[in-house]
């Protein structure tokens, strides 16, 4: 066993060497260890539901570079209200106060090493903390090969349990994720299904070499070359507008 000060009430608190967490018995604050010392827990308050957050990912879904259709055409499979962990560094780089944020959880979920903490929300997590029906994922990741990596010195650490929302969906039979910050709308995504960009890039091409040849049939015959290049603007006009509704 091993002890250390409550970092919210001082009183001393007895641990197992191989604790990464402990509960202060005098006034349940959740305290983590770690070799690089004791801190705080921390979590953010949901600020989405679940409605809200499906409707982000429709708008997300309805975006220029994603599938044509895929705001109707996602079949969302689940949605699914998670805490998960991070740790929250505040340094002192050449005298300005940073702050970097680092998962603590291990995952392959999109986003999660991006994540910007909101410091004005910040909630102490203890035993009255209303996690609200979030599934808490447990963090895994030690802390210390982060401090040893961050720039400046150490100023304070904590643990922030972090509000997301994660959505699966399947789009023509293959499942895709999403992950949205509950605090921020953010959506985070790994591969999703695209646009095809090669069918705009053929008939620019296409229409291109057209006009160049024209150009050069301008110097002899203006009144032909004049014909072909109005009937040149006309095709490019209708095969980009097929392109568009069909791929
Ligand atoms: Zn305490």
């Amino acid at each position: 066993m091993a002890s250390l000060k409550c970092t919210k009430c001082g009183a001393s608190v007895e641990f197992d060497t191989g604790d990464k967490f402990v509960k202060c018995s005098y006034c349940s604050s959740q305290i983590f260890i770690d070799r690089s010392g004791a801190g705080f827990y921390y979590a953010l308050p949901f600020a989405m539901n679940e409605n809200d957050v499906v409707g982000v990912f429709r708008r997300w879904a309805g975006g220029s570079t994603r599938a044509k259709d895929l705001d109707k055409l996602a079949q969302i499979s689940s949605v699914k209200k998670q805490y998960f962990p991070v740790y929250l560094f505040k340094r002192d780089v050449n005298g300005a106060e940073q702050v970097f944020v680092e998962p603590a959880g291990s995952t392959t979920l999109p986003g999660l090493h991006s994540l910007k903490v909101p410091g004005g929300d910040l909630k102490v997590f203890d035993d009255k903390f209303d996690t609200a029906g979030a599934e808490m994922i447990k963090p895994d990741i030690e802390m210390a090969p982060y401090l040893s990596k961050l720039p400046g010195t150490a100023k304070e650490q904590a643990l922030v349990y972090f509000p997301i929302w994660k959505i699966d969906y399947v789009f023509e039979q293959k499942a895709y994720v999403v992950v949205v910050s509950a605090t921020s709308g953010e959506v985070f995504s790994g591969e999703f299904p695209g646009r095809s960009s090669g069918a705009y890039m053929a008939v620019a091409g296409i229409g291109f070499v057209a006009f160049l040849v024209e150009g050069l049939l301008a110097i002899g015959s203006p009144v032909v070359a004049g014909v072909l290049m109005a009937a040149t603007i006309a095709a490019v006009f209708i095969a980009a507008n097929y392109v568009a509704r069909r791929m």
